[in-house]
């Protein structure tokens, strides 16, 4: 099976003007406090660089990586591969996401940092498929909305490609 780049939903310009609105609203709401923002790798890379550039409050970064396997229970079960290096207690912390699909990942993340001791935890993702919701996940700060497709590029890959494309794009099977 070979995987092509379809129908371009998102272009780098639409996600970066959507990336500075999101970003004043979290200037908006943490006004006057520090921000502690976590990065899901791989996917989350791009989108957290545009993120993290208009964002004005004093701010640290960090990243995770999680995985997400599907067995007998429907919510998952979720692994830390890479765990942060910092300390999170007492912190806002925002989860910056590449895409929230059955929600299984977040689910348990939010988990987590709570377990932490953070202050906040939130989550900001630049794409959001609800129809595909198993956990009740609701990001915060949500990027674009999108139907049941698979997508690729700008930090979302496929079989570790196209991570590199600088837009989103649908996946077409041939
Ligand atoms: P969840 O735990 O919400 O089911 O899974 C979220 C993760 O699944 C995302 O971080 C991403 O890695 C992967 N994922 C979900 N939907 C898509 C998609 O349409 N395209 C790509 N490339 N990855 C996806």
């Amino acid at each position: 099976m070979e995987v092509t780049v379809g129908r371009i939903l998102f272009t780098e310009e639409q996600i970066r003007a959507r990336a500075k609105e999101l970003a004043a609203e979290i200037c908006e709401d943490y006004k006057g406090e520090s921000l502690y923002l976590v990065g899901t790798l791989r996917g989350a890379l791009v989108w957290m660089a545009d993120i993290m550039k208009e964002i004005t409050l004093e701010t640290e970064i960090d990243f995770i990586v999680a995985s997400s396997y599907q067995g007998m229970d429907t919510t998952g079960v979720v692994t830390i591969k890479k765990d942060i290096e910092g300390d999170v207690s007492g912190k806002n912390v925002i989860i910056i996401e590449d895409i929230v699909d059955t929600g299984t990942t977040l689910y348990k993340l939010l988990d987590y940092f709570k377990g932490k001791g953070a202050k906040s935890v939130e989550i900001c993702s630049m794409l959001n498929k609800p129809s595909r919701r198993k956990a009740p996940v609701s990001p915060k700060y949500n990027g674009f909305e999108i139907d049941d497709l698979f997508v690729i590029g700008y930090g979302l890959d496929y079989n570790q490609k196209f991570r590199n494309l600088p837009f989103v794009g649908v996946a077409e099977l041939r």
